[in-house]
């Protein structure tokens, strides 16, 4: 929306005499000298009481003349009762506002025009603050993110209130990805798909981790938790796809990748997704989502992960003809622990691993495992890698992967979990549950996908609760 230049004066015009009577109010009655900090502190509270104050008049005028009879939903009549006050907490505070009510259903649901049209709950949050409030939330520990939102707001909203709306976008999103997932079983929408035109990405990539969380019942009043804390598995998911980063855009570290690898490549549309879950319902996801991007139709469709044997299951149950790698940098420290645990000295460690990285590098396996054989009888880390290099041989192909211009790094999962899990739900302090920390993780993956303003328009679309 627009607003005139004379519009906008006069309104700045008032607002800054009101400020001037007060400043010169203050300083008669020996108030302190004002930097433009204070002056700034003390311009946003004005213009948030006035900001209440114009939305309450706002919402207030916005029934307008009351008809006598509505519509009800439930197909009978509804009465005007009166002008009803109804509050609901915005951006600016709570404010209180009144609006025409009607009643007298048999069904016995009464409705206010005004709140369904904007999508008011009387007596809770309004959507647009809801949306910062889930902002901190995904972010900060719930009792911090209290304080720092009373540094932007300007007025105090509980530590409960901020949990329960990053809760909230949670669900939603749970609920989201629940209809792709019952979307994508359905066998009319999935051959719907195979004759639309619209164009597919040329190479989808997908990676799957897990990272713990750890799980610690809140002490209900008075009683000790059921059990202890536990540890469980936070499993994440990513889709992405690949870019070129062009040789005028390298960091530092990517030079130096570069100098080595030939190509820097780098994830873009990142959409994580993440359950607290056993495997097989995790697998749900992973069809669901990757059908939400196309990820079966791609014509090629890359899995690069640090292969846990749940993980390469479920790709293989779902997606049988995706290429399977192992993250390089793990098969890479694989020979490095190999290495570190195997020759104590390092005139002999070191041309060792410069060699097995070389065959590794250069997808000779065959010379890699060779070269682990013979450790393997005084060092275990060496035993664990001959089985290790031995059953991941096939989705170690780097000659072959680098050759297709494969992303050989699972970086961008990684980097996902880090982000989701270690940032957010191992913050000091931090108490969950499984469906708190489940919830508060899926608002987060949504934000890092950038799913935010979609999550946040489902929010102010909620079924009204009245
Ligand atoms: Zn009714």
């Amino acid at each position: 929306m627009d607003y005139t230049t004379e519009t906008l004066t006069n309104l700045a015009q008032q607002v800054s005499e009101a400020f001037k009577m007060a400043l010169a109010q203050h300083r008669k009655s020996g108030g302190a000298a004002m930097t433009i900090a204070g002056v700034e502190t003390e311009f946003r509270e004005l213009l948030r009481q006035m900001g209440a104050q114009a939305l309450s008049q706002f919402l207030s005028s916005a029934s307008g003349t009351p008809a006598a009879e509505i519509p009800c939903r439930c197909g009978g009549t509804l009465r005007y009762q009166r002008q009803r006050a109804a509050t609901v907490t915005t951006v600016f505070g709570k404010i209180r506002y009144e609006r025409a009510y009607y009643a007298g259903c048999a069904c016995g649901q009464g409705k206010a025009p005004v709140d369904e049209a904007y999508g008011i709950v009387p007596g809770a949050v309004s959507s647009g603050l809801a949306a910062l409030l889930g902002l901190a939330g995904i972010e900060l520990a719930f009792d911090q993110s209290r304080e720092w939102l009373k540094a932007f707001l300007l007025f105090e909203v509980s530590e409960n209130t901020v949990r329960s709306e990053t809760q909230t976008l949670g669900a939603l999103q749970a609920e989201q990805e629940d209809a792709w997932c019952q979307q994508s079983q359905d066998e009319d929408y999935l051959q719907t798909r195979l004759r639309a035109t619209a164009p597919l990405p040329a190479r989808v990539y997908g990676s799957l981790d897990a990272a713990k969380v750890r799980i610690e019942p809140r002490a209900r009043a008075g009683k000790k938790p059921e059990k202890e804390d536990d540890w469980r598995d936070m499993k994440v998911g990513c889709w992405y796809e690949a870019e070129l980063v062009p040789a005028a855009r390298h960091s530092p570290r990517q030079r130096d990748k570069c100098a080595r690898e030939q190509a820097v490549f780098r994830a873009r549309q990142m959409r994580y997704y993440c359950d607290i879950a056993e495997a097989a319902e995790f697998g749900r996801l992973l069809w669901g989502t990757g059908c939400r991007v196309k990820a079966d139709l791609a014509p090629e469709l890359v899995f690069v992960c640090d292969g846990a044997v749940w993980i390469w299951n479920l790709i293989t149950f779902y997606y049988p003809r995706a290429v399977q790698i192992v993250d390089w940098y793990h098969a890479e420290d694989r020979l490095k622990r190999v290495a570190h645990a195997a020759f104590p000295a390092e005139r002999d460690r070191e041309p060792w691993l410069e060699q097995v990285t070389t065959d590794l590098w250069e997808g000779r396996l065959a010379s890699v495992i060779r070269a682990c054989e013979p450790l393997a009888s005084r060092c275990d880390d060496a035993r664990h890698a001959v089985t290790y290099f031995t059953n991941n041989a096939h989705r170690m192909k780097y000659d072959q992967f680098r050759a297709a211009g494969y992303l050989i790094g699972s970086g961008t999962v990684e980097s996902g979990c880090k982000q989701i899990v270690t940032q957010r739900l191992k913050r000091s302090g931090a108490q969950w549950t499984v469906e708190g920390a489940v919830q508060t993780a899926r608002a987060r993956a949504a934000w890092l996908s950038g799913g935010w303003e979609a999550l946040c328009a489902r929010r102010a679309a909620l079924p009204l609760t009245v």
